[in-house]
């Protein structure tokens, strides 16, 4: 699967461009929930929609199956998250979710999950949105100042509430390691 050209350099940017209007600088980390809060769209758990046993069950019949899922409700956004996960793991399936609404992706698929139909993505799209919501987690100056700190994937992992999958992946495609080597403090 290809990204359409400069569409990490336009990921960047909108993330950037979030920070600045939340009054965050490009290099700090921002909470994924305060980034949703600030695009109106409202997280709620699935919990609350219907009960934990049956999420569990879900789960147990098919891990991973359900992770999260946008939709609208008289025009308002919601996204609904799976308590079950990390906390890691939830910042990048809420992530996830607030770039597809920023990508103004047109969720056509259906898929029902305990009788609540959920709208999923094309494959294309579910790659930007999730090339873009690790672009918003861990943008580019962030991963540069981390690493010219000596921080690995793992610490930042830790330090940022990131699962280590996710800044494995952007400390590795955005080439932060090599920017650091070449031009030692
Ligand atoms: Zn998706």
């Amino acid at each position: 699967m290809t990204l359409p050209r400069g569409f990490k350099a336009t990921a960047e940017r909108e993330a950037t461009r979030i920070r600045h209007e939340m009054g965050v600088s490009e290099g700090d980390p921002v909470n994924i929930l305060s980034v949703a809060e600030h695009v109106q769209a409202i997280v709620v758990g699935a919990d609350r929609l219907v009960a934990i046993e049956r999420l569990e069950e879900l789960e147990r019949l098919q891990a991973y199956a359900f992770s999260a899922a946008t939709f609208d409700v008289k025009g308002k956004s919601y996204i609904v998250t799976n308590p079950l996960r990390s906390r890691g793991r939830l910042a990048s399936d809420v992530a996830h979710e607030i770039a597809h609404l920023l990508l103004q992706h047109d969720l056509t698929e259906i898929r029902e999950i305990e009788g609540v139909p959920f709208r999923t993505c094309r494959p294309d799209e579910e790659e930007q949105a999730t090339v873009f919501g690790g672009t918003l987690l861990l943008p580019r100056p962030l991963l540069l100042n981390a690493a010219r700190r000596g921080l690995g994937p793992e610490q930042i992992a830790v330090a940022y509430g990131v699962t280590t999958e996710m800044a494995r992946f952007r400390y590795t495609t955005t080439g932060v390691a090599k920017q650091v080597l070449r031009r030692p403090r």
